[in-house]
């Protein structure tokens, strides 16, 4: 057999998709017998296991993309365990000419890839990556002094400054036939799903995991939000972002295919659409890159202060019940309670929201902002190992360009200012469904309602303790 005629070898990982997946076009094209494999990976050093909503929506995304494969005749390998064992092994075992696969960007993720291409190369098969989920991969930005950015605006300047993104590639026509007899894993035995007690049902009634589910949120988007994004993005009852997160997080849609779909002739059939909404929404694609790009240089940015001053910073003990009362969404701040709930019940939040619970939970209770990452990382279906914890710290004020940690969200005017109407507490939090609009954000200035909480801290108190920390630890610089 030849090296063209010896199987291929694609390995997906956060790219399930089938259209803009350049290792896969490449498997495509080479034409030899073809095997997809997705390996679900919890052990190996430095890869984060995922937390229960992104293992939900993982599993509704492998079983889409099974789908879509068996459509074109071919069909999804399932594997588990170290994915350096597992990869080498399947390659062993298929007699693979060519492995492909699509770039990570994760410090544990890069470093099994980089020893997985060692071992193959070692055999002389020929392995090959490529740029897939970021428009401009970190070691291609850099500040003039040759160092990483640190500051966002600079940086999305330098992106803008590179040459346009390269256009999305479409979906195989055809694919090469898969080899007979290569074992897979069953899915349902990965038991990514909550069974008892099963906790998903506001999941599986918001989202549609999947590449087609990602393609129809896009295209809703462009056709019906996008031209109120610039000035309503804020609002969470408005409902006008994209909502594409966790596609984006399980790669089912690419940043490549975002940047060309609002694209002047990609818009050409839609309404006109105001370019501020356009430029609006590509620096929030943005943040996404940088956030990325913040990793790359700082692998362990979920349990490391950014800025290492903050390493000083006193935190108290953590006050259980408060803690729980915030995860609960039973703190008796509207806003927060509203935010958390829409967490528990549909593994999403909206962004102002989730920078008015942050800065509640790390200025107002005074918790480490590790711990409600971490709560984050378990509940969100978009947990994202850069997103996250660049927006933790950065509520914090301990990260990359990050609010100043004085700071200090008031979650009262917050809410009269971005849920005017209160609709969005409304729909969380029906206790409160029958206060008006002046009164909602604040109800126990009005004497508050029957079976919804008293607020567990005194706000104005809380954040003066907050500063003082924070004077505390500036002393000690
Ligand atoms: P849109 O407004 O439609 O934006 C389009 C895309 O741009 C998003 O899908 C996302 O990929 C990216 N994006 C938007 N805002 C940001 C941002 N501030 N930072 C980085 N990328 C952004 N985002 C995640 O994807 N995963 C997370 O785990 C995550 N955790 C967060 C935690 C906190 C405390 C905060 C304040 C923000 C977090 N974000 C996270 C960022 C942001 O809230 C979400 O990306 C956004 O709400 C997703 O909604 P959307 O797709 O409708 O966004």
């Amino acid at each position: 057999m030849t090296d063209i005629e010896k199987p291929t070898l694609v390995w997906l990982r956060d790219d399930l998709r089938l259209a803009d997946n350049p290792a896969l076009a490449a498997g495509a094209q080479l034409g030899a017998p073809l095997v997809i494999v997705y390996i679900l990976d919890e052990m190996s050093e430095g890869i984060r296991p995922l937390g229960g909503a992104a293992k939900w929506w993982l599993h509704g995304s492998l079983e889409a993309l099974s789908k879509d494969l068996a459509s074109r005749g071919q069909r999804l390998v399932l594997r588990h365990g170290p994915a350096v064992d597992v990869l080498l092994e399947l390659s062993g075992e298929i007699g693979a000419g060519h492995v492909f696969w699509n770039r990570r960007y994760g410090g544990g993720e890069r470093a099994v890839d980089a020893a997985i291409k060692t071992s193959l190369k070692a055999t002389g098969v020929v392995v090959e990556s490529f740029q897939a989920n970021l428009l401009h991969e970190p070691w291609t930005v850099r500040t003039q002094a040759g160092q990483p950015f640190r500051v966002y605006t600079p940086f999305r300047k330098a992106c803008r400054a590179q040459l346009p993104p390269r256009t999305p590639l479409p979906a195989p026509d055809a694919l090469p036939l898969p080899l007979p007899d290569v074992r897979t894993d069953s899915l349902s035995d990965w038991r990514l799903m909550p069974t008892k007690p099963d906790w998903a049902a506001g999941l599986r009634a918001t989202w549609t995991p999947g590449e087609a589910g990602a393609r129809t949120q896009f295209q809703t988007f462009r056709t019906e939000r996008l031209k109120d994004y610039a000035a309503r993005r804020d609002e969470p009852a408005a409902d006008v972002s994209s909502r594409l997160s966790p596609h984006l997080r399980f790669g089912e849609i690419s940043p490549f295919q975002l940047w060309h779909g609002v694209s002047p002739e990609a818009l050409a059939e839609t309404p006109k659409i105001e370019l501020a909404n356009v430029d609006k929404f590509l620096s929030e694609i943005g943040w996404r890159e940088f956030s990325w790009h913040l990793l790359f240089h700082q692998p362990d940015l979920a349990t490391r202060n950014f800025q290492s001053r903050f390493d000083a910073f006193p935190w108290p003990a953590v006050n259980e019940a408060s803690l729980v009362a915030w995860q609960q969404g039973r703190t008796g701040i509207p806003i927060v309670d509203a935010g958390m709930r829409e967490l528990w019940q549909t593994g999403f939040m909206h962004n102002r929201v989730r920078m008015i619970v942050a800065s509640f939970l790390i200025k107002n209770l005074m918790v480490d902002w590790r711990i409600g990452e971490a709560w984050f990382w378990d509940t969100l279906v978009d947990a994202d190992a850069a997103n996250n914890p660049a927006s933790w710290q950065w509520v914090a004020g301990s990260g990359a360009d990050a609010a100043p940690y004085f700071r200090v969200f008031n979650p009262v005017l917050q809410g009269e200012k971005f849920d005017a109407r209160g609709d969005y507490v409304r729909t969380y939090v029906p206790e409160l469904a029958n206060v008006p609009a002046k009164q909602i954000h604040a109800p126990w200035k009005s004497g508050g309602v029957a079976g919804y909480p008293e607020p567990i801290v005194d706000l104005g108190a809380t954040r003066e303790r907050a500063l003082r920390a924070f004077a505390q630890m500036r002393e000690e610089e």
